[in-house]
């Protein structure tokens, strides 16, 4: 064997400096700690997965015929696009299987959209904060950003005027409507209508990311795909059954879908059509309602105990959003204080979360962060926030 001769450094393609981890530390390596309590979680919690009645769906799927064993179906089984346009029309937004393409998980849809509509340099809106993923696949398609704010009723619907009007137009509007990911807040009614008026002005089409619609705690607020066809609309069992199935959905206009179809086909030709059959089978035959039934009142639950646990621990002056569902809650720290600095010493005292700064293409520091409760029991979550208004009090 001779020795690695290569210098592959010069031969990387420009993109792949654009291509990072989705969340890379920007202020440095944390503390290690014995007993962390990790509130960076964004998954169901262990005792929500369904294991058992996985294994049970996993089975009979293999009961297959060996047709099902070649390639074939990129835009995904019959059984699960029909399964999946039955369930968004229940939810007030009709597709036809024909519009409904099965990606792996909603971040390959998110990368075939961007795929097919951006081009270096394209401006994207998104909401300040933003899922940190979404930004991952952006960067790698050099999109440049125009952060819009939002407070409790999701998007500014001004500020994004302000945005769309500037030229060059921008290409995308992404947004994450309900319960979204980092902040838990949702876009109001009144807004959705407000911010699709603005798409149709403006001819810029909204990406909807929805993976938490349907954990709500107190009411659906459903999609904003209900109100507007047009609306490229991402949806997942990643967080309603379990991520590793890695089983998604993009529902696209019928013009839009066979270029869909043909840049899934180019990435991976098809995804896993055994597990397909087996989503379909362990979803169908309302079992997935029954088990959303099941672990909305345990999600409920640590929300409730977590808002609690921050009215009673966190330095006055501490403000946070109140999810109506989903899994996060948005913290905003008193008097300007770094959240970053501040995860340094709650990380040497056992606790972690996500600081905003992870949430926005830029490198500033900022007082915010997310607290994911979805994975922590309600005493992991009282000792958490106990280690955390100490540490914060302490620098306040
Ligand atoms: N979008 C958002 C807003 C998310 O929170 C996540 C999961 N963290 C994803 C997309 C990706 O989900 P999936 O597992 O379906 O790819």
């Amino acid at each position: 064997m001779t020795e690695r001769q290569i210098d592959w450094a010069p031969l990387l393609a420009p993109r792949a400096a654009a291509i990072h981890a989705s969340v890379y530390p920007k202020f440095g390596a944390l503390p290690e700690h014995p007993d962390v309590i990790n509130f960076k979680g964004g998954a169901p919690a262990a005792e929500c997965l369904p294991i058992a009645h996985l294994r049970h769906s996993i089975c009979r799927a293999w009961q297959v015929e060996p047709g099902v064993l070649y390639y074939e179906e990129s835009e995904g089984f019959l059984g699960l696009r029909e399964l999946i346009a039955a369930r968004m029309a229940r939810r007030g937004a009709p597709v036809s299987p024909g519009e409904v393409l099965v990606t792996n998980g909603s971040q390959q849809g998110l990368e075939l959209i961007a795929k097919l509509l951006l081009e270096p340099g394209d401006r994207v809106v998104v909401e300040g904060p933003t899922y940190f993923g979404a930004l991952q696949i952006f960067d790698i398609y050099q999109a440049t950003y125009d952060v819009v704010p939002m407070d409790q009723d999701g998007i500014d619907p001004v500020a994004l005027e302000a945005a769309l009007k500037r030229e060059p137009r921008p290409k995308l509007i992404y947004l994450i409507p309900t319960f979204q990911n980092p902040a838990g807040v949702s876009l109001s009614p009144e807004r959705r209508r407000a911010v699709i008026d603005l798409s149709h002005r403006y001819n810029v089409p909204i990406v909807e990311d929805d993976p938490y619609g349907e954990l709500w705690f107190e009411r659906d607020l459903g999609p904003l795909r209900a109100l507007d066809p047009d609306v490229l609309y991402l949806g997942t069992f990643s967080k309603t059954l379990a991520p590793a199935l890695r089983m998604g959905w993009l529902a696209a206009p019928p013009e839009l879908m066979q270029r869909f179809i043909d840049a899934k086909e180019s990435v991976d030709i098809q995804s896993d059509r055994v597990l397909q059959r087996a989503v379909a089978e362990a979803a169908g035959g309302g079992w997935l309602d029954q088990h959303l039934e099941q672990v909305r009142p345990i999600y409920r639950s640590r929300r409730d105990h977590l808002l609690a646990r921050l009215a009673e621990e966190m330095p006055p002056g501490t403000r946070w959003t109140l999810p109506g569902g989903g899994f996060f809650v948005w913290v905003t720290l008193p008097g300007g204080m770094s959240a970053d600095a501040l995860l340094h010493r709650a990380a040497a005292e056992g606790v972690q979360y996500y600081a905003g700064s992870s949430f926005y293409p830029d490198t500033c520091q900022r007082p915010t962060f997310r607290l994911g409760f979805s994975t922590l029991p309600e005493e992991r979550i009282s000792e958490g926030l106990a280690r955390l208004g100490r540490v914060a009090r302490d620098i306040g």
